[in-house]
Formats: structure tokens, sequence, C-alpha cells
């Protein structure tokens, strides 16, 4: 999955091209900067690599999220469905617009279950966020036709999806906006980082403004710059986008290594019959950062991590179902409105009433689920000695499952 797996002389030009202009900041400068422009050059590439119409770059996937929702239009009394499955990052987006998260199921493609996306329409909602994880996508036509018909925003948070393509299109760059993240254990890393992707010129130039203070960007004088809205500072500065620019350039050797890795490993897991996998939906292309796998049982998987844990072979498998930071069962600070400063009665109304509700399909699947992630530095000898130790480990919790049935 990390592209600071594979950090090394490229970036370390990249970074020193700003070094020795000593302009850390993406505008302004003109002269002194001498033609040096890294965040620019990377917004560029990403239109070029990803094909989409335009890239803004900011300091961070989180912020790229806010940014996109900003740019969108969503805000206060609006409701913005959400996947049980997710990085927090996804509602802290939503909560910091004041628009509503609303969680609903997820099915065997670890995301968006559409049909639970139907039954959560309410006359508030306005936009529909799946959220690729690791490395997959969500079933985007279905999504996009219940977005159409109920005129919703579709706003793809790709973060974790580098390099996934879905009917030959990067995804990200379906919905009416898509975001990526380049922090540190992304795909691509810029340490700290992330882009809004749109086909649409409106939400790119309102995403352009809102990164930096409401600036127009449309005079040379950076001072004289008009503010037709109130934005917020979210820039990339340019040694963050200088690493960007060294990683995308290496993206095709990241995705081919994880491929590889991947395929090889999933070879191991395929001849257990008990085993199977996240589906991806027809049309998909998994960047293969991770290879998600599902066991029979709750108490199945939860022994096979056990073992696995006990073996020293647990090291890069998660287990999310137990972890605070991509399922809503952990998420004791969202239930109970944990924020640092008064919110609006409705979102806080909002996000208490998630004490009530309960998510059985997703429990069904998360539960069951172990995504394994894929490193760029194995050797194939290590791919088949990881293998060969997780099918042993596996084998063994199934046969003493089966005695004690
Ligand atoms: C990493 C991530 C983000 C946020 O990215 P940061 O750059 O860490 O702010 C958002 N959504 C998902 C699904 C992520 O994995």
């Amino acid at each position: 999955m990390p592209g600071f797996e594979l950090f090394g002389e490229e970036e370390r030009k990249e970074v020193n091209d700003v070094l020795e202009t000593g302009i850390l900041m993406r505008y302004g400068f003109d002269g002194p900067r001498k033609g040096v422009w890294k965040a620019k050059e990377l917004e560029q590439a990403i239109t070029y690599v990803f094909g989409t119409r335009y890239a803004q770059l900011t300091s961070s996937g989180t912020s790229a999220l806010t940014t996109a929702m900003a740019a969108l239009g969503i805000g206060f009394g609006d409701e913005v469905i959400m996947p049980t499955f997710t990085f927090v990052a996804s509602f802290e987006a939503v909560l910091s617009v004041g628009a509503i998260p609303v969680l609903v199921d997820i099915d065997e493609t670890l995301t968006l279950n559409p049909e639970a996306v139907k039954a959560a329409i309410t006359p508030k909602t306005k936009c529909v966020m799946p959220v690729h994880m690791c490395g997959s996508m969500a079933d985007l036509d279905a999504l996009k036709q219940i977005c159409d018909e109920h005129q919703l925003i579709l706003l793809e948070d790709a973060c974790q999806s580098i390099g996934g393509k879905y009917k030959g299109r990067s995804v990200g760059t379906i919905g009416d906006a898509g975001t990526f993240s380049f922090d540190f254990v992304k795909t691509i890393t810029c340490a700290e980082g992330g882009v809004v992707m749109t086909n649409r010129e409106d939400v790119y130039t309102k995403s352009d403004g809102y990164t930096d203070h409401g600036h127009d960007h449309k005079g040379v004088d950076r001072g004289a710059d008009l503010h037709p809205f109130i934005g917020y500072n979210y820039r990339i500065s340019e040694l963050h986008a200088a690493v960007g620019l060294a990683q995308i350039r290496k993206l095709d050797t990241f995705l081919s290594i994880q491929k590889k890795n991947n395929l090889l490993l999933r070879s191991y897991l395929e001849k257990i019959p008990e085993i199977s996998f996240r589906v991806v939906p027809d049309g998909g292309d998994d960047s293969c950062s991770f290879l998600s796998w599902f066991l029979p049982t709750e108490e199945i998987t939860k022994a096979v991590v056990a073992e696995m844990k006990e073996q020293g072979i647990l090291a890069g498998s998660f287990y999310w179902y137990v972890n605070n930071w991509h399922y809503l069962t952990k998420w004791d600070h969202l239930k109970t409105a944990a924020t640092l400063h008064a919110i609006s009665p409705e979102q806080k109304n909002a996000l208490l009433s998630l004490q009530n509700k309960n998510y059985p399909a997703s429990d069904a699947i998360m539960s069951r689920c172990i995504c394994t992630s894929i490193s760029l530095l194995w050797t194939e000898e290590q791919v088949r000695d990881k293998g060969e130790k997780m099918a042993a480990a596996i084998h063994k919790v199934l046969k003493q499952s089966l005695q004690h049935a």
C-alpha cells in the first residue's frame, strides 16, 4: 500500500529544487521561485494520470473532503449518506461544514450497499458519499443511478484507493467530485496532502479559492486578490507537493508490485474453501493495496486473528471490527457528540441518536473480515512464506472449530 516504502533519490531531488529557491509556498513570489512550481506541476500530473479535468491540492485528505463539500454547497441542515465502515476523517469532514452524517450499512464490497442508501434517503439528503475502502470500490453505477433519480450529489472518498479503476475510469473522478489523501500511509504520499478532483469548473474554482482564504487568484498581485466568499487555509506547501511529484511518477511501479504480491498471497488463501473474498463490483479494477478476505463466522475470525497474533504473523493484517479508527462500534466520541465547541442542535441530536442504532448487516460482514495490507518491499519468497504461514494458521483454527462443533 504505502509509497513511503519506496522513498529515495527521486523525492530528494524534487524537494531539493524547492530548497534551492527557498520559496516554500505554492502561490506568489514569481521572480525568486525561478520557475519552480511543484504544486502546480503535481496538479497537472494528477489531471493527466487520473483523467480528471481539474485537480486542487490541499493540506490533507480530510481538508480535501471538507473543501469538496463546501464547493458542492453541502452544509447546515443537509444530510450526507456514508458507510459504517470508513476512516474517521469521512464524518469529520461532514461535521466540519455543519452537515449531518447518516451512517448506512455496507455490503461485501466493503462500502455502501445501494439498497441501504435508497432506504436512508429523506427530504434533507443532499449527498451520497461512498468510501472506496482498502483499494477497491463501491458499485458506482448503482449509486450514480440513485443520485440521478433523487438529484443528489455523488462525492467519492477515494482517499484509500489511489489507482483503483471502475469501468476504465479512475475512482475519485466519477462523481461530482472525489478526493485522494496523500498522507504518510497512502499509495502515494506527500507526507501530508490531499486533492479534490472534479470535472465541474464551478466546483474547481470554488475549491481553489476555499483552500486559500477565498482568494480569487485572478490577478498577478496576490495582495490585491478579491474574496468572493469566505475560505480557509487548506493549502499544501511546495515541499509536500515536491514529494508527491516524485511519487506520482512511480505510481505505475507501485501498482504493479502491489498487484503481483496481492495475487500471489491470494493464491494461498484461495485454496481454502471456507475463505471468500471482498466483492469487487462488475467492471471494477482493485488497486490491490489490500487483500480483504472473509471467514465463515465471527468466532472463527476472532480465533484466526488470535492464532496469527500468537504466531507473530498478524502485523499488517487488520481486524477492523474492533478498531477505533475504522468502524462505528468504537466511535464513542462521535456517538456522544464530544466536540470541543457547541454544534447545532440538529447535528447534536443526529449524533446522539447513533447510540440507539444497530447495524446487524454491517456487523455480519465486518466481524468476519480481515484486511491484509500489501507491502511494496516483500520479495516473492517472503510472500510465499507469509501465504504458507497464514494458510497454516487458518487451517489449524478451522480444524479446531470442526472438532468443537
Ligand atoms: C486517509 C483517509 C482520509 C483522510 O486523509 P488525511 O490525509 O489523513 O487527512 C479520508 N478518508 C479515508 C477513507 C482515508 O483513508
